[in-house]
């Protein structure tokens, strides 16, 4: 047992937090004392840890290996595929372990990565991730969903399926690139069906308002009363439909109950290059899918990749895209980096309550838009109530007049 003491939480409340083995036990407004043994959390944020919805371990970390020539989503899949013969297995398993090192280290717990399946890597990617998903297991948990190429109708169709068997735990696609889109989202949802396993696409990663699987999506799974559960990530075009169509999508995308995964920072990256003037920003209709009561979690997608080429590999830095980008509050931000991805990932929610897991992160800050504005790297991480992760920032200002300015 072990006592967290005077941690801010999100409210604004300051509380004495008592660790019990995996969970939370009591949680008492702080006394102020610290005992020997307890964790001094004075100054401190205390939240649920973050979860990245959507992310590409298999990509990551390669930006200065694949130059993006033309900046924009189709130069990124052809950046990749002139790289895939020098991604070996080893390759893989370095580079995902690396950028699973900063995810946890940053406070983020648990993990849903795309994989890339079939076409020129073949099963390697996946079961380079199978291997890495083991070795982690109960440090960062982490899902991994067959991406296949297109077109779903034929061979990529079966390699969804093979994926599945051979352990991957979600079926994945991007129908919007497929000559038949509509149908691709069919075959992608029998394929996950079959399989009993969740379904994430990436769903209409385009400004083209004329293609809007997300509807066809929705219409299916209210159809079908698919169950496993469903996120459509991006979901770009929505965002530049007329305004009653985005609110009769996101009703449908509700009622269906799909989770939205927003991607910001590989939206602002890649969308937009063919408008010289006011570039839209590429993010879904955020505003419209909570007001119709869709979960909309927020992810990283890309780190350092050809897809979007700079990044921290932080929540945080997520978060406070959705502030500046898609108009979120922070309590809203924080909201989409914690407990709205546990929903979309069929995760256990996870609150300053008792009996809830105690998977954690203390953020240096006063408050939680202070620690969210801020972004400290000092951060320490809790999995299962055992510290998994710890850093701490030393600045020195070498002027004395300085001094008591920074923060
Ligand atoms: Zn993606």
């Amino acid at each position: 047992m072990t006592w967290l003491r005077s941690a801010t939480t999100s409210g604004g409340d300051v509380v004495d937090v008592e660790l019990s083995g995996d969970v939370i036990g009591r949680v008492l407004p702080a006394v102020g004392t610290v005992e020997p043994g307890d964790v001094d959390l004075t100054g401190s944020v205390l939240l649920p840890s973050f979860v990245e919805p959507h992310a590409h371990l298999d990509k990551a970390l390669t930006a200065s290996r694949a130059e993006n020539v033309t900046g924009d989503l189709l130069g990124a899949i052809d950046a990749m595929a002139a790289m895939a013969p020098t991604m070996t297995g080893p390759d893989i398993v370095a580079r995902a372990e690396a950028a699973l090192r900063i995810h946890l280290a940053y406070g983020t717990t648990a993990v849903r990565t795309h994989v890339n399946v079939g076409a020129e890597s073949g099963m390697r990617a996946l079961e380079a991730l199978i291997d890495v998903r083991e070795r982690w297991r109960g440090l960062v948990e982490l899902q991994l969903v067959a991406l296949v190429r297109n077109p779903l109708a034929g061979p990529a169709g079966r390699d969804l399926r093979q994926a599945l068997l051979e352990g991957a735990d979600v079926a994945g696609g991007c129908p919007h690139l497929d000559d038949e889109p509509d149908r691709a989202v069919s075959i992608c949802l029998d394929a996950a069906a079959a399989a009993d396993k969740p379904l994430d696409l990436h769903t209409d990663e385009t400004l083209d308002p004329r293609l809007l699987t997300l509807a066809t999506l929705a219409d299916l799974v209210e159809r079908t009363g698919f169950a496993p559960g469903v996120t459509a990530s991006h979901c770009v075009s929505l965002g530049v439909q007329p305004i009653d169509v985005q609110q009769r999508v996101s009703e449908q995308v509700a009622a269906a109950g799909i989770s939205v995964v927003a991607l910001p920072q590989t939206n602002l990256f890649l969308q937009g290059r063919a408008h010289p003037v006011g570039p839209p920003r590429g993010l879904t209709a955020v505003g419209p899918l909570r007001t119709a009561g869709a979960t909309v979690a927020a992810g990283g997608d890309n780190l350092r990749d050809p897809f979007h080429p700079v990044g921290r590999g932080d929540a945080l830095e997520v978060a406070a895209l959705m502030v500046t980008s898609g108009h979120l509050g922070p309590t809203a931000a924080l909201d989409s980096i914690t407990a709205a991805p546990r929903v979309a990932l069929g995760l256990s929610p996870v609150e300053l309550a008792s009996g809830s897991p105690a998977d954690l992160v203390a953020l240096a800050g006063r408050d939680a838009l202070d620690a969210l504005g801020a972004a400290s790297a000092q951060r320490t991480v809790w999995r299962a109530g055992r510290v998994v992760a710890r850093t701490t920032v030393t600045t020195e200002l070498t002027r004395p007049a300085l001094q008591g300015v920074a923060s």
